[in-house]
C-alpha cells in the first residue's frame, strides 16, 4: 500500500501488515452544524481505516474536536449563550451528523479542552528549548529559530506574511501557542504565563502525542490546513524533538459552483441538510467517485447523479440473495493500494454489477459503508400492507392519502417504488 506524502511530494509505502498504522486527522471547530465539506476528511480517513483493517492492519484513528477558539467565542456572543454551552451543543450535532454517515467512528475523538495539561507541558518544553517566548501573557512560536519551517507547504519563510498581526511578536511570522484571556472571553485555564487558552495549532500537536505517541504513521486533513495549521503543527512537534507524522495526507476540497466551500464564503450546505435531502448513500457515492486528493464538485446535478448510482446498485440486488462466488478482492486492492484510488474502486464496483458478480459487489459496497444498498431483503407484512393501501389510494386518485402512506412507509425504514405491475419495497 502506497500513499502520497505531501511532505516529500511522492508516494511512499506503508509498513507491512499488521503495522500498526496510527493516524491523526484534524476534526472540525464546533460552533454550528458542520458543512458538507467537513464531512470529506471524516469519510476519506474512515474509509482508509476500514480498508487497512480489511487487509490485516491494526489501525488507531484519532480525530479531534476543536472546542475552544475565536470563532466559538464570536458565535456564542452573537447567540447570547456561553461559549462552553455552544461548543457542547455543536459537538453533539457533529457526532450525530457524522454518525448518520454510517461508517463507524474514529477510535478516539479528543476535545481540545480535555487536553490543556498536555498542551501547557508541550509549550513549556518549547520555551525551554528557545523555540517559544512569552509576551504579556501570550506565548509565541519563534519561527526564525526553526530552520525546517516551510518544508511541508513549500512556503518560503522570508516571504510569509504575518499569520495574525500583533505587536507582541518578535517577528510577524511567529504564531501563538498560548493566548492570554481577553475581556470578552468566558473560558480560561491557569498556566505558567497566567490565565489563558491554547492557540489552535498546539492542540493537535498535544493530542496526537497524547493518543498516538511521539511518532506515528499518517497525519490527515483537508488541503486548506496544510498552511499554516499543519506547517505549525510540524514545527511545534519536531521542534520539541518528536518524530511526529511520517506521511502527511491531504484531501482535496469540496467545491460548490466552482468556488471552494467554506462557511466564510457563505456557501452553506450543512451535512445534515445534505443527508436529509439526498440520503447518506448519495453523499458517500459523490465522495467515492473522486480521488481523495482531487477536488469534488458539489452541485445539485452531481449529487443527483450520485443518488441515481445508489439506485442502480440497489436495483441490482432486488429479490437477489447474495452468496457463494469467489470475490475479486485483488482488483480492489490494486486500485486502493496505489494512493487509495476510490474513483477506480467505484468503477470496479460498477464493473462487478454489470458482470453480475454480486458477492464481490456486496462486499465492496459494505467496505465503503454502502452495505445497505445490497440488502434487498423482504419487507415485513405491515409495510407491505401500507404499500398495498397506497397502491389502492393512487388507483382511487387519492394522492394526498397516497403521499401520507409513502411517508409512513419511509418512517418504517422502507422506500416504495412504482413499477409497471405494482410496487417494489427497498430498504432505505
Ligand atoms: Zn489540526
Amino acid at each position: 500500500m502506497r500513499l502520497y506524502n505531501s511532505l516529500t511530494r511522492r508516494k511512499e509505502p506503508l509498513p507491512d501488515p499488521p503495522g500498526p498504522i496510527r493516524m491523526y486527522v484534524c476534526g472540525p471547530t464546533v460552533y454550528g452544524r458542520i458543512h458538507v465539506g467537513n464531512a470529506r476528511p471524516y469519510v476519506v480517513f474512515l474509509w482508509l481505516k476500514r480498508w487497512l483493517e480489511q487487509t490485516g492492519y491494526e489501525v488507531k484513528l484519532v480525530e479531534n474536536v476543536t472546542d475552544v477558539n475565536d470563532k466559538i467565542y464570536d458565535a456564542a456572543r452573537a447567540e447570547g449563550i456561553s461559549s462552553a454551552e455552544l461548543a457542547a451543543r455543536a459537538t453533539k450535532w457533529y457526532f450525530e451528523d457524522t454518525e448518520a454517515l454510517g461508517l463507524g467512528r474514529p477510535d478516539v475523538e479528543p476535545l481540545a479542552t480535555e487536553t490543556i495539561p498536555e498542551i501547557v507541558t508541550l509549550i513549556e518544553d518549547l520555551v525551554g528549548r528557545g523555540l517559544a517566548y512569552e509576551s504579556r501573557g501570550d506565548v509565541y512560536f519563534r519561527v526564525g529559530a526553526f530552520p525546517e519551517y516551510g518544508s511541508l507547504s513549500g512556503a518560503n519563510p522570508d516571504e510569509m506574511v504575518a499569520q495574525e498581526p500583533s505587536d507582541l511578536k518578535e517577528d510577524p511570522r511567529d504564531f501563538a501557542l498560548w493566548k492570554a484571556t481577553k475581556p470578552h472571553e468566558d473560558t480560561s485555564w491557569p498556566s505558567p504565563w497566567g490565565d489563558g487558552r491554547p492557540g489552535w495549532h498546539i492542540e493537535c500537536s498535544a493530542m496526537a502525542e497524547k493518543h498516538l505517541g511521539p511518532e506515528f504513521e499518517i497525519h490527515g486533513g483537508g488541503l486548506d490546513l496544510r498552511f499554516p495549521h499543519h506547517e505549525n503543527e510540524l514545527a511545534q512537534s519536531r521542534g520539541a524533538g518528536r518524530g511526529f507524522a511520517r506521511i502527511w495526507a491531504h484531501n482535496g476540497m469540496l467545491e460548490l459552483a466552482s468556488e471552494k466551500m467554506s462557511k466564510s464564503v457563505g456557501n452553506i450546505v450543512s451535512l445534515r441538510e445534505a443527508l436529509d435531502r439526498w440520503g447518506r448513500e448519495a453523499v458517500l457515492l459523490l465522495l467515492l467517485g473522486a480521488h481523495y486528493r482531487s477536488p469534488v464538485e458539489f452541485s445539485e446535478r452531481a449529487i443527483e447523479q450520485a443518488r441515481a448510482q445508489a439506485d442502480t446498485f440497489r436495483d441490482h440486488f432486488v429479490g437477489l440473495s447474495v452468496e457463494g462466488e469467489e470475490r475479486e478482492r485483488e482488483r480492489l486492492g490494486e486500485a486502493l493500494g496505489d494512493d487509495f484510488n476510490t474513483a477506480d474502486a467505484l468503477a470496479l464496483l460498477h464493473d462487478w454489477r454489470a458482470r453480475g458478480l454480486s458477492a464481490s459487489l456486496a462486499w465492496g459496497l459494505e467496505l465503503f459503508g454502502l452495505g445497505s444498498l445490497s440488502r434487498a431483503v423482504e419487507a415485513p407484512g405491515e409495510v407491505k400492507e401500507l404499500a398495498e393501501r397506497r397502491l389502492q389510494a393512487r388507483a382511487d386518485r387519492e394522492f394526498g392519502e397516497a403521499d401520507r402512506l409513502r411517508e409512513e412507509i419511509e418512517r418504517a425504514g422502507w422506500e416504495v417504488r412504482d413499477v409497471p405491475d405494482g410496487f417494489q419495497l427497498v430498504l432505505r
